[in-house]
């Protein structure tokens, strides 16, 4: 699905040379590398404050801790995303209420948030699912309606954009009350091992957090509140620095192998490709087909059978997990979800692909459909 060797291959020199220089002066944590890497995170995403730490999920569980919200509190999200979206509100013992989504943006739907508002609700968290912005204005407006904060899981999107009626662009992930993201290798801007982001306009919030991430200290052995150990190596910073220049380039790359992907599948009467909404500069973290009246498991066979790697983001939606068994009874719907979850089919997506590898691809992919 992604060719991080080959991608590798391209930075060698930079990245060696500045994982050479963490060795070389010994400061893995919290080495200068970690704070360089904020301030270039936060001048690039155009927002005051960036708190790093450990990984993507982390993000999440620290930004609903830096809430305070209180057990049994709701928080809305999508049920169809990557389990960590959903599982860290229950690890808090808050309540993961799920939304449907659009069926085009593949993002929350905002009539679906605004039916699952109760007087619990205390938080929204969307996700920009595959590298398209969900519809930030509507969600902030029903937020704003319902005083609810709105954490944006912005790991698949980072680099992305979206665009405001009225002609104001803000990166995805500096819209809501918080953004967070994942630096996991194979994601837009990815380390080579784990790593994640929180960030924020408000200052006091970012205190918070960061204090959160490094165990509720003020200063050292004085602990204020009940946080956790999460931080960013300065081996992981070392190699983003490098690549955190390149990203728009990597994007630019992506959206290239997209635009080839929808000439090849352009009228196809059993391919929908991804819609991009006009609202959403779409940073195709995955690049994720929508079949009708196709066999998507022959299909994935044919594909296998020709080494053409293809996967299914997301098999399971949140709410039929068993982890979730007593959030959600089976008689709640949700139409477009289910929906979704028997039709998506993903298909290979990085910066290093060429003509002749996306011709094969497209070429497999219709062989079979034909
Ligand atoms: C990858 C991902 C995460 C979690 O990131 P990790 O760094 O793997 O913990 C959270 N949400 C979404 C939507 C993701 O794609």
């Amino acid at each position: 699905m992604v060719d991080l060797q080959q991608q590798y291959a391209g930075i060698k020199d930079q990245v060696d040379a500045a994982i050479r220089e963490v060795f070389e002066t010994a400061a893995f944590i919290n080495g200068k590398q970690v704070a360089e890497f904020s301030r270039n995170l936060s001048s690039y995403l155009d927002i005051p404050y960036v708190i790093p730490c450990a990984n993507g999920t982390d993000a999440l569980q620290i930004a609903l801790m830096g809430l305070g919200l209180e057990p049994g509190d709701e928080v809305i999200t999508p049920s169809f995303t990557f389990i960590a979206t959903t599982e860290v509100v229950a690890l808090l013992r808050l309540k993961p209420v799920f939304a449907d989504v659009d069926p085009k943006t593949f993002c929350l739907d905002p009539a679906s948030v605004e039916k699952k508002i109760s007087k619990k609700t205390k938080a929204i968290v969307p996700v920009h699912l595959y590298g398209q912005s969900a519809p930030m204005k509507e969600i902030m407006d029903i937020a704003q309606a319902h005083q609810l904060y709105v954490v944006e899981d912005n790991a698949q999107a980072i680099g992305g954009d979206y665009h405001f009626p009225g002609g104001k662009t803000q990166k995805t992930g500096t819209i809501g009350t918080l953004g967070t993201t994942s630096f996991f290798p194979s994601k837009n801007l990815g380390a080579y091992g784990d790593g994640g982001a929180l960030f924020t306009r408000n200052e006091k919030l970012a205190e918070r957090l960061r204090m959160i991430a490094n165990h509720g200290q003020t200063k050292r052995y004085y602990h204020e509140l009940v946080g956790c150990n999460s931080r960013l190596d300065s081996i992981q910073a070392a190699v983003l620095n490098v690549k955190l220049p390149l990203l728009d380039t990597y994007i630019g790359k992506r959206i290239n192998v997209a635009d080839a992907y929808d000439r090849a599948f352009a009228h196809h009467p059993k391919i929908s490709t991804p819609y991009r909404a006009p609202y959403s500069k779409h940073v195709f973290h995955q690049y994720t087909l929508l079949l009708e009246g196709a066999d998507r498991n022959k299909l994935q066979e044919h594909l296998a059978s020709k080494k053409v790697p293809s996967m299914i983001y997301y098999p399971v939606p949140a709410h039929r997990q068993q982890m979730f068994a007593a959030f959600h009874s089976d008689r709640e719907k949700l139409e477009t979800t289910d929906w979704l979850t028997e039709r998506v089919i993903s298909l290979p997506m990085h910066t290093e692909m060429d003509e002749d590898q996306i011709k094969f691809v497209t070429g497999s992919v219709l062989e079979f459909l034909n």
